[in-house]
């Protein structure tokens, strides 16, 4: 079911709660912020509800405080970069409940912007307190999220708040809801997934839910060497999920049986231990010698790759295909990157956080149909799970 969003509802004159993720890469103490995207993927919703004069009242999460006040995880920083990017002045109290906090919103003005002190430094909020729910909820008419990388956290700032005021999705809610809902419901076919990253057992759920859906799984990453020992290759001392080999096989007993390609790599970078430094060479997967790890998908695979991807529709991508943090181990991802990149008719869906950032270092993020800004979040939404801060807000009106 489609949601509400701030375009279905009246926000002229309201006093908004607008849930974001400023949880934001970030230096304590130097006060740096290392990368804003997160504070810029929110910019046209704010934008819009302060174009309709409305008064918004912006709450977050930092980092892990765990439930106390933690003075480098403060949001003054956040409030100043916003500032800067919003081109107009954010009031910024050091509390996001209580008397000062409750000041600030009831003197906020249509058109202005306040944003409270870290969510985190109540423990209420990661126990979904009732009453700090309702206390946040009071401090506004109208709750809108755009917080879809905490959407799958049931805390009170994401769940615990729609039950005490009406609740719709901004517009990188809505986008991602609608990118990523695409891969799942409504694809342009053939639609291929890509699934690297470092285990199996991280993705179990997205592996199983996507092989129900699309015209091609390709492995790659870490989680490729349990594929491969499942396949009966030896692949040295490349870290196996032995508690995990049965899923694998019964994963490609299943594609056989659906007429679904589960394709491993035909060839791989391996190297003689987990460092940045270290001899490496190029083997066919069934040359991996004794001793040394898989770190990287070889060309061949990329070829093997790119003749399925050539002919997508849809395309989703997660998880690096290789150590993308060593440069000699980033060639496979780095491939695979500007291949997705080449394709003009595909739709193309990025998600995960380690593949998002691989994405953004090469500057090609313009060049996917969508990078999700989601990380766990969109894995969980794959996996077919409904979120919590999701289900939440306001279906739409049929
Ligand atoms: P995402 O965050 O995009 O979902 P993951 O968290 O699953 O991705 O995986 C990212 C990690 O996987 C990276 O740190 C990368 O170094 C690691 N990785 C990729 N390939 C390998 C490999 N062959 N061996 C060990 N680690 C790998
Ligand atoms: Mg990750």
């Amino acid at each position: 079911m489609a949601k509400r969003t701030v375009r279905d509802i009246t926000v002229e004159g309201g006093k908004v709660l607008l849930r974001v993720d400023y949880n934001v890469p970030f230096t304590p103490g130097a006060a740096h912020i290392a990368d804003d995207s997160r504070l810029q993927a929110t910019l046209p919703t704010l934008r819009y509800l302060l174009e309709n004069r409305a008064a918004v009242v912006l709450c977050s999460h930092l980092g892990r405080p765990g439930g106390k006040v933690v003075e480098e995880l403060r949001l003054k920083p956040i409030a100043e970069r916003l500032e800067s990017l919003l081109g107009r002045p954010v009031g910024y109290v050091q509390d996001c409940i209580g008397p000062h906090a409750r000041q600030a919103a009831d003197r906020l003005q249509p058109g202005q912007v306040l944003l409270l002190e870290n969510l985190r430094f109540h423990p209420e909020e990661e126990r979904n307190d009732s009453a700090f729910a309702r206390a946040l909820a009071s401090l506004a008419d109208l709750y809108v999220n755009d917080a879809f990388a905490a959407a799958h956290r049931a805390h009170a700032s994401i769940e615990g708040v729609p039950h005490h005021l009406p609740a719709v999705a901004g517009f990188l809610m809505e986008r991602e809801l609608a990118m990523l809902g695409q891969v799942l419901h409504t694809p342009k076919r053939p639609l291929v997934a890509i699934l690297g990253g470092a285990k199996v057992g991280d993705k179990i759920g997205v592996l199983e839910n996507l092989l129900g859906r699309v015209d091609a799984l390709l492995i790659g990453g870490g989680m490729a060497a349990t594929f491969l020992k499942a396949q009966g290759c030896r692949v040295g001392a490349s870290p196996v999920e032995e508690d995990r080999l049965g899923f694998a096989r019964a994963l490609f007993r299943k594609a056989q049986a659906r007429g679904i390609p589960l394709v491993a790599p035909v060839d791989v970078v391996v190297a003689s231990a987990f460092a940045a430094d270290v001899p490496h060479r190029m083997v066919p997967v069934d040359q991996v010698p004794e001793g040394w790890l898989i770190l990287d998908v070889g060309p061949g695979t990329i070829e093997t790759f790119k003749s399925r991807l050539q002919r997508a529709g849809t395309v989703f991508w997660n998880g690096p295909l290789g150590v993308f943090e060593f440069p000699a181990f980033a060639e496979g991802t780095k491939a695979l990157a500007r291949l997705l990149a080449s394709l003009k008719e595909a739709t193309t869906i990025v998600g995960g956080g380690s593949t998002a950032e691989a994405v953004h270092e090469l500057g090609l993020e313009g060049a996917m149909s969508h990078v999700s800004t989601g990380g766990g979040a969109s894995l969980e939404f794959l996996d077919g799970r409904v979120l919590p801060g999701v289900a939440a807000l306001l279906d739409k009106e049929s």
